[in-house]
């Protein structure tokens, strides 16, 4: 199959209508997308991307009334965080409808809805004018997608178009809450922090069972985030082996052959898929990221890290 580069949220819609898979960027990350309501499309993104078929995906909506269509009802914390974060990094969690196929939310009685705030993915799915299910726009396992280039790199031959966006704007995925469960619950960590959430809604909590056999997010069981190298989280700059890469805040006592100084934590979280990405392309074998303050977008950063680095 052919893979259509495209800039237009017109074409892309198009070919997404007429069933085709189509990556599309989003600030979080790039997101791999077929029409919600039509579960043999759905079925495409799953093909495409290996994604275990209980990993549930997350639906990108443009408006209020398409978000109403995929849900059965909205508590008021939930509206009191739609309305302080949406359009946003921010998915919920809230009770599904009876129009959502089994497929998307690997048939669960719950849906992850979320609205963009890029303008280009705004304008891609007013054109596609239903909710798009999509994932990150990677193979199953893998980082997920910062650029165009990324897609392509992992979806060339596989789907029908990728929309050529900018860079992502954060570089990490979106923050998961539940809220169809009594307290607001975090699933995954994302660029809306903790302290953000807790602002709007005090009794947010850390889902905490990350061990548990069944995790309530379905995602969280699988490893992720991964590139081909051995991820190390550093802490410790005295005793460092100077193989392969580094990215981290601190210049180094000693340079690393390829290494990346970030700026701040929105730069890091930024550069981090991009920088295993690259990592693998120059088959290092070992990068060396530095650990951060689990705050702000921190507490993100480190999950991530945490299950790169997991084996
Ligand atoms: P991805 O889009 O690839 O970043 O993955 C979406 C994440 O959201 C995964 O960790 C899913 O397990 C999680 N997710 C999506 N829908 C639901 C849901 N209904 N309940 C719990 N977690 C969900
Ligand atoms: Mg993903």
């Amino acid at each position: 199959m052919e893979t259509k580069l495209t800039k237009s949220p017109r074409i892309a819609a198009q070919i997404l209508l007429n069933g085709g898979v189509v990556a599309f960027p989003t600030e979080t990350v790039y997101g791999l997308g077929a029409n919600a309501f039509d579960e043999t499309h759905v079925q495409k993104i799953f093909l495409a991307k290996g994604r275990p078929p209980d990993n549930p995906l997350i639906a990108h909506v443009a408006s209020f009334h398409e978000l109403e269509l995929l849900v059965r009802k909205i508590p008021p914390v939930a509206e009191r965080l739609i309305e302080a974060f949406f359009p946003g990094p921010l998915t919920l969690v809230l009770p599904r409808s009876k129009y959502v196929p089994d497929i998307v939310t690997a048939g669960l009685d719950t849906i992850g809805v979320r609205m963009p705030s890029l303008k280009l993915a705004q304008a891609f799915l007013k054109e596609c004018g239903v909710p798009i299910a999509a994932p990150s726009a990677n193979l199953s396992g893998k980082p997920s997608a910062t650029s165009w280039k990324a897609a392509w790199d992992d979806f060339n031959g596989k789907i029908e178009a990728i929309l050529k966006g900018d860079d992502s704007e954060l570089g990490l995925e979106s923050t998961v809450v539940d809220c169809s469960v009594k307290r607001p619950t975090v699933l995954r960590s994302g660029a809306i922090s903790l302290e953000e959430l807790r602002r709007i809604a005090p009794e947010t909590r850390l889902e905490i069972s990350r061990r548990a056999s069944i995790p309530k997010s379905p995602g969280m069981k699988y490893r992720h985030y991964a590139p081909e190298a051995e991820v190390k989280i550093i802490d410790d700059f005295s005793n460092l082996d100077y193989g392969g890469a580094y990215i981290g805040l601190r210049e180094p006592p000693q340079a690393f052959a390829h290494q990346r100084i970030c700026k701040g934590l929105g730069d890091y979280a930024r550069a981090l898929y991009a920088f295993f990405r690259e990592c693998d392309a120059r088959g290092l074998k070992t990068i060396h990221c530095q650990s951060v303050p689990e705050c702000g977008i921190g507490l993100a950063l480190m999950d991530r890290l945490r299950k790169a680095a997991k084996k």
